[in-house]
């Protein structure tokens, strides 16, 4: 858990959110570490744009803290505003304007400190845009739309970036550019992005918060978070002796679910075993090895996979592992 370290450049505290009746927060504690990219993952309705929307200062909270950069956001929403750049999922585009004329427009409204030509061309080039500087916006393809999108946040040169589901409605090339661009863009700065996609997180993301019915369920990096959903019950085997032999003590001892050879390497012979819930099959493994001439060189248990982790935690319907490479307009896959 990155929940108190003074490393954190967002820190949330005891934060409760309140719509009428409605608890859309429930006193979420968490972190986000300086430099990393961390995923906030959750079913809808979980709370995430409520969470975002918080830290940027456009929700108010009923209850907790929040600081960006040392900063209380009520306390201090200027300097909060000044260290945050926000793509929300649709992003604000002035479809009539070109490339050049919104993000100077954008300049104007952050009021930026830094030379303006010099600043915003080095933006246009950190998302690649620049060669799309004088095109309308309106006649942009999706994927640079976000691209624009990504640079009206980065105007500013702020140290977090907050992005609301980034690549929902793409096609497949363009979620692969946006994701590459996020990357490069979070090596030298503090990214939290929303998304709905698993395989987004595993392909971008350092770390994960979980968020289901307004409260955290996980919070860590990915390893992390596997392992802490206690493993699964399944091991990959090494045995030293006869496989064939091996195989038939294995698939019938009385716990063993499924057993299967996985790899032959020299004298080692590796099985995935699966054994029945709640069993514990490495109780009564070394005796019958031993008993059979064979011996254990290798013993690991399998860890869930985040999807797996994610169902277990959310309680719900599964989601599609790659449900990112369809080209959708639908946000709620
Ligand atoms: P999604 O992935 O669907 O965008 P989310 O995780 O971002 O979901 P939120 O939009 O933060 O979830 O919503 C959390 C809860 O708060 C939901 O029950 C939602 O109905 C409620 N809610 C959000 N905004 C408002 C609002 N302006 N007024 C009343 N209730 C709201």
């Amino acid at each position: 858990m990155h929940m108190s370290e003074k490393n954190n450049v967002v820190e949330i505290k005891n934060l409760t959110k309140f719509y009428g009746n409605n608890k859309a927060l429930d006193n979420i504690s968490f972190g986000v570490e300086n430099g990393e990219i961390m995923g906030f993952l959750g079913p809808n309705g979980a709370g995430k744009s409520t969470t975002m929307n918080i830290i940027c200062g456009c929700v108010s909270p009923s209850s907790g803290n929040v600081t960006v950069g040392g900063f209380d956001i009520l306390e201090n929403p200027k300097e909060v505003k000044k260290r945050i750049g926000y793509l929300p999922e649709i992003p604000p585009l002035y479809l009539d304007m070109t490339v050049n004329e919104y993000l100077n427009f954008v300049y104007d409204l952050k009021k930026v400190p830094f030379d303006r030509e010099e600043h915003l061309q080095s933006v246009m080039e950190r998302v690649q845009i620049y060669d799309k500087k004088n095109r309308l916006i309106k006649n942009l393809s999706k994927g640079y739309k976000q691209r624009v999108g990504l640079a009206q946040a980065l105007v500013g040169d702020p140290e977090v970036l907050i992005l609301d589901e980034p690549t929902v409605g793409l096609d497949p090339r363009q979620i692969i550019e946006i994701r590459n661009v996020i990357k490069t863009l979070g090596k030298n700065r503090t990214v939290i992005l929303s998304t709905h996609i698993l395989q987004e997180i595993e392909a971008v993301c350092d770390s994960a918060t979980i968020i289901a019915n307004g409260k955290i369920v996980a919070n860590g990096t990915l390893d992390e978070i596997c392992k802490s959903a206690g493993g699964k019950d399944e091991f990959i085997i090494g045995i030293i002796g006869d496989s064939q032999t091996a195989y038939n003590v294995l698939s019938s001892m009385p716990n063993v679910r499924r057993c299967d050879i996985s790899k032959k390497e020299d004298n080692v012979t590796e099985f995935v075993v699966e054994q029945l819930s709640d069993a514990d099959i490495l109780a009564s493994l070394t005796s019958e090895m031993a008993k059979n001439n064979l011996a254990i060189a290798s013993l690991r248990s399998v860890n869930p996979t985040l999807e797996e982790v994610f169902i277990k935690l959310t309680n719900t319907d599964a989601l599609p592992l790659n449900g990112g490479e369809v080209e959708s307009d639908d946000s709620s896959i």
